[in-house]
C-alpha cells in the first residue's frame, strides 16, 4: 500500500527550521552560484505544500536526481522481474515518443499499426487458430498484466451472465477458481468486480494448483480458472493441459484464462513442445507482460482473447475520435505510446533467434546458481533446465540449532548492496519461508559470481553469531524497517485488513 499516499494533517506536519539555521541565505535571486551554493541547498525539500515561488530548472532537476540515488541500483535488484536494461537506440525512440497519446489513433496511426503488429505477433507466438474458417481473435496492450487480468477476468464474468441469463437462470453468484499463490491482482480482479475467489491451496510441498482439486471445485457460478505460467515465488510452470484434458473429459464448459506474465515470453523459446496454450481448446484468453520477459521497460501487457465468443460485445467500445472509429477494451484511456513501439523494437530486433539466445543464456545461469546454492545446502524450491522460469528460489536447510532465518540473509545480503527477497509462502505452505533470485537478462554470470561470493559472506557473518550477537542483530534488522523512509506509510485506517489473503494468513507476495 505503499502507493496509496496519506495527505498529511497539519499537526503531522514539521513546522519549517528555516529559522534557526544562523548563517543569512545566499540573496534569492542570485542564480550565478552552483546548485549547492544557493539558497535550495539550505532548505528543505518541499513535502506537504506547493511552493508559492519557481525555482530554477537545473537546481530541480538536481535535487531530485539527488534524491532518487539513494533508492537501490535496479542492476543489484535481484527480487524483481521487470526490465531493467533496453538499448541505447530505442530508449532514444521511447523518449521521443513520450509526448504521443496512444489513445489518439487518428493522430498516430502508426504506433496504432504497431501495436497490431505486437498483436499478431505475440498471438501467434501463443498459437492463436489462424485458418480461414473462424472468426478472427483478437487482443490489445495494457499498462501490465495487471491490467490484462482485469480485462480477461471482466470477459469471464461477461460470457457466464450471458449463459445464464440466456438459461434463465441467476446469475448474481459468480466464482473464480484459482491457486492461493496467485499474484495479488487476481485478488483485485476478484474484489473489484464481485466475484467469489476459490482457491486450490498450495501444501508445503506443492507449491501449484493441483489440476484436479480445480476442476473438481468447478460449479454452476464458475466463470472461469486461473492457471499461471511461472508462479511469483517459485517460478514453476502450473499443469495447464491436465487442467484442459480434465474439463474436455468431463465435458465442462468451463474456460481457463492463463496468467503467463512472466511465462509466456520464456516457454515458447526455452519448451516450445510444452502444451499450455491456444493450442489446449480449453485456453480462451492469455497474458503476458511485455515488461518482464518481453524485455520492455515497465508500462506494458499484452491480452489475446481466442474468439470474439470469449469477449462479450458489450464490453468494448466503439468510439469515434477525433474522427476515427476505435474499438476500445480497457480500463484507461490516455497513455504513453513509448511502451509499446519499445516492445514492436524488442520483437524485430531480436526475433524469435534472439529471444532464444537471450532465455537460454539465463535459464543456463540459473541452473548453475541453482547447483551451486544446493552445494552450500540450500533446499532448492525452483526448477531448473527450463522447466520453470529462469529463477532460483530456496531455503536454508531443515536445523534445529540454526539460530538465523531467510530474512537475516536478506537482510546482510541488502547491506552488500543486493536485494534478495525472503518470503513467507501462500496459506496452507505459510510457514515456509524462502528466498527467491530472479535473472534477468543483464544478469550475467560473472554478477552471478560476485552474488555468489556475498551470499557465503552473508551466511558466514550469520554462522558466526552467538545468540545474544544475533539478537542485537535482529534488533537492528527490526530498526531498519521502522526507519523513518519505511515507515508511516500505511494509512491508519486500512492498516491490519483481514480480506486479503495477506490479511489473512500472513502470505507475503512475492514482489514481480
Ligand atoms: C507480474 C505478475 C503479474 C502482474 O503483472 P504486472 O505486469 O506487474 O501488472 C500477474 N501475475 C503474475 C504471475 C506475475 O508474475
Amino acid at each position: 500500500m505503499v502507493h496509496l499516499a496519506k495527505v498529511k494533517k497539519d499537526n503531522e506536519v514539521p513546522p519549517s527550521t528555516h529559522d534557526i539555521v544562523s548563517v543569512a541565505p545566499p540573496d534569492i535571486d542570485d542564480f550565478e552560484t552552483n546548485v549547492y551554493g544557493s539558497h535550495f541547498a539550505a532548505d528543505h525539500m518541499p513535502l506537504h505544500e506547493m511552493p508559492e515561488r519557481e525555482m530554477p530548472r537545473q537546481i530541480a532537476a538536481r535535487m531530485i536526481k539527488d534524491e532518487l540515488s539513494l533508492d537501490g541500483n535496479p542492476k543489484l535488484n535481484l527480487a524483481s522481474f521487470v526490465t531493467t536494461y533496453m538499448e541505447d537506440e530505442i530508449e532514444q525512440i521511447m523518449t521521443e515518443s513520450f509526448s504521443k497519446n496512444f489513445i489518439d489513433y487518428e493522430e498516430y496511426p502508426h504506433s496504432a499499426e504497431i501495436q497490431n503488429r505486437c498483436v499478431n505477433m505475440i498471438a501467434r507466438l501463443f498459437h492463436i487458430p489462424t485458418d480461414a474458417s473462424g472468426e478472427n481473435a483478437m487482443g490489445t496492450s495494457t499498462i501490465g498484466s495487471s491490467e490484462a487480468i482485469m480485462l480477461g477476468t471482466l470477459a469471464m464474468k461477461k460470457r457466464w451472465q450471458n449463459k445464464r441469463k440466456a438459461e434463465g437462470k441467476d446469475y448474481s453468484r459468480p466464482n473464480i477458481i484459482m491457486n492461493s499463490a496467485v499474484q495479488v491482482c487476481w485478488e483485485k480482479a476478484a474484489r473489484y468486480f464481485e466475484i467469489e475467489e476459490k482457491y486450490v491451496y498450495c501444501t508445503d510441498t506443492r507449491f501449484v494448483i493441483d489440476p484436479k482439486q480445480a476442476v473438481d471445485l468447478v460449479d454452476e457460478n464458475t466463470i472461469g480458472i486461473c492457471a499461471i505460467l511461472g508462479t511469483t515465488y517459485t517460478g514453476e510452470y502450473e499443469d495447464i493441459k491436465a487442467i484442459n484434458d480434465l474439463l474436455v473429459e468431463r465435458n465442462i464448459d468451463c474456460p481457463i484464462h492463463v496468467d503467463a506474465a512472466s511465462g509466456g515470453f520464456v516457454a515458447p523459446f526455452i519448451q516450445p513442445d510444452l502444451k499450455w496454450d491456444f493450442r489446449l481448446e480449453k485456453v480462451v484468453s492469455i497474458n503476458v507482460s511485455g515488461h518482464k520477459y518481453g524485455l520492455v521497460y515497465p508500462g506494458v501487457g499484452w491480452v489475446i482473447w481466442r474468439s470474439p465468443e470469449y469477449l462479450p460485445q458489450e464490453l468494448v467500445f466503439n468510439i469515434n475520435y477525433l474522427g476515427a472509429d476505435q474499438a476500445s477494451f480497457t480500463l484507461n484511456f490516455s497513455k504513453g505510446a513509448s511502451h509499446v513501439i519499445g516492445q514492436y523494437y524488442q520483437l524485430i530486433r531480436l526475433g524469435k533467434h534472439g529471444y532464444r539466445a537471450i532465455m537460454s543464456n539465463i535459464t543456463r545461469i540459473s541452473d548453475y546458481m541453482s547447483s551451486e546454492f544446493e552445494k552450500m545446502g540450500m533446499v532448492i524450491l525452483s526448477q531448473t533446465q527450463g522447466r520453470g522460469l529462469p529463477l532460483v528460489a530456496w531455503r536454508l536447510p531443515t536445523d534445529d540449532s540454526r539460530i538465523y532465518d531467510e530474512f537475516a540473509v536478506a537482510h546482510q545480503l541488502r547491506e552488500r548492496g543486493w536485494i534478495v527477497p525472503a518470503y513467507t509462502m501462500a496459506p496452507n505452505s505459510e510457514k515456509l519461508q524462502m528466498m527467491r533470485i530472479v535473472i534477468r537478462e543483464d544478469f550475467s554470470m560473472h554478477r552471478c559470481d560476485s552474488l555468489l561470493q556475498d551470499f557465503k559472506l552473508a551466511i558466514e557473518s550469520l554462522d558466526a553469531m552467538d545468540k545474544s550477537m544475533l539478537d542485537k542483530y535482529k534488533t537492528h534488522m527490526k530498526n531498519h524497517r521502522n526507519h523513518p523512509r519505511h515507515q508511516s506509510r500505511v494509512h491508519a485506517h486500512y492498516m491490519n485488513e483481514k480480506h486479503s489473503l495477506q490479511g489473512q494468513t500472513g502470505k507475503t507476495h512475492g514482489v514481480c
